[in-house]
């Protein structure tokens, strides 16, 4: 292999139908994933994102631009090449998807079976997998006999049975209890860790956008940061509290930042903190459930966002990026025609916090 991302899109365009009926779900995505890279897909439900985790997987083609992974293109590539590219992919749907007459240790089974054997001793190779996922005791029992949550594990081990450099998740949580799910995101980590697996995870589960090393956000098949996504949310808030109680909404949208920022300090946030925020939010600013949630949930991933887009410039966010970053931020400051030292201040203490350095 050589030093190519798994996973490389660029200008992705995808059509459904036919003629008159001929629809574009996909509006020129692109994205690089590197190897045991976690990337987040979320979006609202009919933006594309199953439609995406499938061109990847190789299950479908776009019809405009490139899809390569491990290596090969598959946009127009032999039926020959697509099916070797599956063989290499281990998918995670929402639902397990075992056959209920088969045993756990059968169903995984049936995974190696559609796949080359790699040698070795396939009975212990199915043990050792199904007892990394925590189901050694479980091995000859019956799906029925098991938990959603141990059922959602031995998809796992299904997936990765086959030492898979990609694997792609389509919301493996959607069907579980909060810890379950937790503990599912946690597992999918753990192994892409070990295994340097470059993971593609669909959810629209805000709760477990952390274990992400980057989130991407589709929007009507147009693919956009979760920078981009949050400062378009950001607005909707403030005129949202801005509704509500126009001369605190600034106040209001800094306060649940704030609260953000202390629930993420030790980088997990737990549920008695989520709650507690909500509780905080909801009787500073007498809003309806559902506005403080959204609240709630935009402040996390503002949080998110920022401490990406930190983490991005350690590695460089990029000289271009940096540069446009703080002109940009000259630029406001420029655009009541002079630069105040007050505004100075504020720029510095903006970019310290962003870990960019701030240009002498
Ligand atoms: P998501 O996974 O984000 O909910 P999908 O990728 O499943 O979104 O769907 C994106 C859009 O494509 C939706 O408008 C959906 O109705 C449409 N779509 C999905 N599958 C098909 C199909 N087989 N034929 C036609 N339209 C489809
Ligand atoms: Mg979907």
């Amino acid at each position: 292999m050589t030093d190519s991302p798994p996973i490389s899109l660029s200008d992705v365009s995808y059509f459904y139908g036919k003629g008159a009926l001929k629809k574009q779900i996909l509006f020129g995505v692109g994205t690089d994933v590197r190897a045991g890279e976690i990337i987040i897909l979320t979006g609202p439900s009919g933006s594309g994102k199953t439609t995406l985790l499938t061109l990847i997987g190789a299950l479908r083609s776009a019809q405009e631009g490139s899809v390569k992974v491990l290596g090969q293109e598959l946009n127009n590539a032999k039926e020959r090449a697509l099916i070797k590219i599956r063989r290499q992919i281990g998918y995670i749907f929402q639902s397990h998807n075992l056959l209920d007459s088969l045993t756990i240790s059968q169903n995984v089974q049936m995974a190696m079976r559609f796949s080359k054997a790699k040698g070795g001793n396939t009975r212990k190779q199915i043990q050792d997998v199904l007892e990394r996922v925590g189901l050694g005791e479980h091995m000859n029992k019956y799906p029925s006999a098991l938990s959603g949550g141990q059922k959602q594990r031995a998809g796992i081990a299904r997936a990765l049975v086959n030492k898979p450099s990609i694997v792609l998740a389509d919301e493996p949580t959607a069907s579980l209890d909060k810890q379950s799910g937790r503990d599912v995101v946690d597992l999918i980590q753990e192994l892409a860790r070990e295994d340097g697996t470059a993971v593609v995870l669909v959810t629209h589960d805000n709760r477990i956008l952390d274990v992400a090393d980057r989130i991407l956000h589709l929007e009507d098949g147009h693919m956009k940061s979760l920078t981009e996504a949050v400062s378009e949310d950001t607005s909707r808030m403030l005129n949202l509290l801005s509704k509500h109680d126009p001369s605190s909404a600034s106040y209001l949208a800094s306060f649940a930042f704030a609260l953000a920022r202390v629930a993420f300090a030790d980088n997990e946030v737990t549920e008695e903190e989520r709650i507690a925020m909500q509780r905080i939010l909801r009787d500073v600013a007498h809003l309806e459930p559902a506005e403080v949630n959204f609240i709630m949930e935009l402040s996390m991933m503002q949080r998110l966002a920022q401490s990406q887009m930190a983490d991005r410039t350690g590695d460089g966010l990029g000289a271009d990026r940096t540069k446009h970053f703080v002109e940009s931020l000259y630029e406001i400051a420029r655009a009541d025609g002079s630069v105040s030292p007050e505004e100075i201040n504020e720029i510095r203490a903006i970019t310290a916090e962003f870990g960019i350095a701030h240009p002498e």
